[in-house]
């Protein structure tokens, strides 16, 4: 029996995970004891990781070969890589002779390797010349980038996990760690535990329309209504200029903005604030003085802020607050985005998305352009091009028929995109569908014309970075089965093959030919960037473990602690957001609230934890919670089908009444696709709506109608 140290694929947290092997086959998987993100912890989910790599599974369903259909309506026929490589460039030439570069689109993830990232990455804009790749990370983090670029100059979390449990006051707003972060949760309910037993006081708020696992535990629960987020955060922010319970020293050194702020925030005094949200005003002063006046006071956020029509309004009204009153730049203190996906912070490093270059480079930036290109050794006549589609843009675009190929890897849009049916249109009306996925059937498949077989975690290398910016390798431990291969190799066999007809006689961009050679450049990207790793190397990782980034003569546990920030002037900018509301509201048609939602035990859309049959034994399928009351008031009953509808689909699911959910409030998990319902998937019921700064859509509310089925 042999072990090999690697990082759970699942959530953000990053946990660090040896797996037992026999070189051929995983048979168990345990917690690593050195890995610092969760020192040998791991949740159900990453207990359960070697259950999706049993023979059954690999055999049943991994995609296990290229599949190509020969038209439309026909079954995809399994052909070897040299048919599916040829064909896969003999259509993208042609589309691209026919209507151009930019018809050509790349949809990618949070969940490919940070080297994985670079190879798509290179083939999209330095040898197609398209604009348009994105990530469904825009799904997902894409507000929390925009905001903290917005306010502290760069897409760098501040914070580490060693700030959880240092923290006196933990503030969780639109998140529920303890199902969707469980390893950093247990950190921070261990720490708070041994603060309260020593008598050392520790507060907890959470703000949730839900009270959910998290709020369980808090002192204090602001169950807002769902999309007030910003509300709160002025009337927070007034209430700490009221009381003086600010930071003067801290905003006169090292901010700017603060007037126009004060003035914004003056209108929303707490009790209008707490009208508008739906919380006692009582509860808002407490909450303001609980995280103004303890001496470290930590914020963790995720999907409810960003996952929004006001997302970056959010996390930059979160991060005005900290900035008032000084906690941040200290150990236990700080705005703290939770990534939800394994890697969607490599994405973001990488410049896997539709409005970064690597290092953190922005595509707008002719300058940071030629920059890129110089890196990737491309001719000075190989300019690249600036922003194109993010991920919801890209398939309206293909809904258009200005998009005709997409090549997606390692994500479900079938499923997992709001506005379903927009999106399934979109992927009918393209000429060309190529899907890069490690498993067989999912949503996405029966759209795709030629199917590309890819290694997975347990069967690849490469690297991930979790929330605290910690680079964590991802090893091999078994062979990948039948014919797939790793992801950044398939990208970089086509590429070879495109740069032949489209660069022929230069240099090519792939004369790279390992994950190391790909991360290398990647480091060498980030040279004098906010997130210089030029100090690292794979050798390192091997040596001394998972490293924080920016890593140039050693790791940094915290940035900002000398209270300068990379923006022009060296200050922190407050951003002074108006309140707005949700893209929908609740009317006499569509009176309900909704918000999807996650669940403890599964990942996404259930491609790889939905292979684990015990990960059904904590929720078994999806329901539609309703508070008990509006069940009565509409005499439903609990088990009874309902039939759901939005303006944009309809599903039948189950009643479940649960009082932890708002009045008027309708909560669904978000795991479920058309697939495994009777009716539409949850993301029938989404709409597309998103964030005018991050791009981002809001996911986390529509307007709902329930009636019996
Ligand atoms: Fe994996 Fe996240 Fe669970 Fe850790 S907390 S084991 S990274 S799913």
């Amino acid at each position: 029996m042999r072990e090999t140290k690697s990082t759970c694929p699942y959530c953000g947290v990053g946990c660090g995970v040896v797996i037992e092997h026999d070189g051929a086959q995983i048979t168990g998987v345990r917690g690593d004891p050195d890995h610092p993100a969760n020192f040998g912890r791991l949740c159900t989910k990453g207990t359960n990781l070697h259950r999706t790599a049993t023979p059954v599974v690999l055999q049943g369903q991994r995609l296990r070969q290229p599949l190509l259909r020969a038209g439309r309506g026909q079954a995809p026929q399994a052909v070897g890589w040299d048919e599916a490589n040829a064909h896969l460039v003999r259509e993208l030439l042609r589309i691209r002779a026919a209507h151009g570069p930019e018809a050509i689109g790349f949809y990618i993830s949070g969940q490919l390797l940070t080297e994985d990232y670079c190879a798509f990455n290179k083939l999209a804009r330095a040898v197609l010349k398209t604009p348009h790749i994105d990530s469904n990370s825009r799904l997902c983090m894409s507000s929390a980038v925009t905001g903290y670029k917005q306010s502290l100059g760069a897409d760098a979390p501040p914070c580490s996990y060693t700030d959880v449990e240092q923290a006196d006051c933990v503030l969780v707003t639109g998140a529920n760690p303890a199902w969707a972060h469980p390893v950093l949760f247990r950190r921070l309910e261990a720490a708070r535990a041994a603060k309260l037993a020593r008598g050392a006081g520790h507060k907890l708020i959470v703000v949730d329309p839900r009270r959910t696992e998290t709020a369980e535990l808090a002192d204090l629960h602001l169950a807002i209504q769902p999309g007030t987020d910003v509300a709160l955060m002025h009337g927070l922010l007034h209430a700490c200029i009221w009381q003086g319970w600010m930071d003067a020293a801290h905003i006169e050194a090292h901010t700017e903005g603060f007037a126009a702020l004060k003035d914004l925030v003056r209108e929303w005094t707490p009790a209008r604030a707490a009208k508008t949200c739906g919380v006692p005003e009582a509860d808002l002063w407490r909450a303001a003085e609980w995280f103004a006046t303890s001496p470290r006071s930590l914020s963790l956020y995720c999907q409810g802020l960003n996952q929004s029509s006001s997302g970056t309004a959010k996390n930059t009204a979160l991060i005005n607050l900290h900035l008032a009153t000084g906690q941040i730049g200290k150990a236990g203190a700080g705005p703290f985005s939770l990534t939800g996906q394994p890697n969607a912070m490599g994405g973001r490093e990488s410049g896997g998305m539709a409005t970064l270059l690597p290092g953190h480079r922005d595509p707008t930036n002719p300058e940071h352009r030629a920059e890129v290109a110089a890196l990737w050794g491309l001719g000075a006549d190989e300019a690249l091009p600036g922003p194109g589609h993010t991920a919801v843009a890209l398939f309206e675009a293909a809904a258009r028929g200005e998009i005709k190929a997409l090549w997606i890897a390692c994500t479900n849009p079938a499923q997992s995109l709001p506005d379903q049916a927009l999106v399934r249109a979109a992927l009918e009306r393209c000429e060309f569908v190529v899907l890069q996925e490690a498993f067989a059937g999912t949503a996405t498949a029966a759209f795709a014309d030629l199917q590309l077989p890819a290694a997975t975690w347990g069967e690849k290398e490469g690297t991930v970075t979790n929330s605290e910016r910690r680079i964590s390798r991802v090893r091999a431990a078994v062979p990948p089965p039948a014919l797939a291969r790793p992801d950044w190799q398939v990208v970089r066999e086509v590429a070879l093959a495109l740069e032949a007809e489209l660069r022929p006689g230069r240099p090519s961009v792939f004369a790279t030919d390992s994950p190391e050679a790909l991360w290398n450049e990647h480091r060498d990207s980030t040279r004098g960037r906010d997130l210089d790793i030029s100090g690292l190397s794979y050798a390192l990782l091997d040596a001394q473990g998972p490293q924080q980034w920016p890593f140039v003569d050693g790791p940094r546990e915290r940035l900002y602690e000398d209270g300068r920030y990379p923006t022009p002037s060296g200050r922190a900018r407050f951003v002074a957001s108006p309140v707005r509301p949700t893209a929908e509201r609740a009317s006499a048609a569509f009176p309900f609230q909704l918000t999807t939602t996650r669940l403890r035990d599964q990942w996404h859309g259930m491609s790889r934890s939905g292979a684990v049959p015990g990960l059904f034994a904590h929720e078994g399928g999806p329901v539609l919670r309703l508070h008990p009351q509006d069940a009565e008031r509409r005499r439903l009953v609990n088990g009874e089908l309902l039939r759901l509808r939005t303006a944009r689909g309809a599903t039948v699911l189950p009643l479940q009444t649960d009082a932890r959910v708002g009045l008027g409030q309708a909560d669904l998990p978000m795991h479920w696709g058309a697939e495994f319902l009777a009716g539409d998937g949850i993301n029938a019921l989404t709409h597309g709506a998103r964030c005018p700064d991050s791009q981002q859509p809001e996911l986390k509310f529509a307007a709902l109608d329930v009636a019996s089925a």
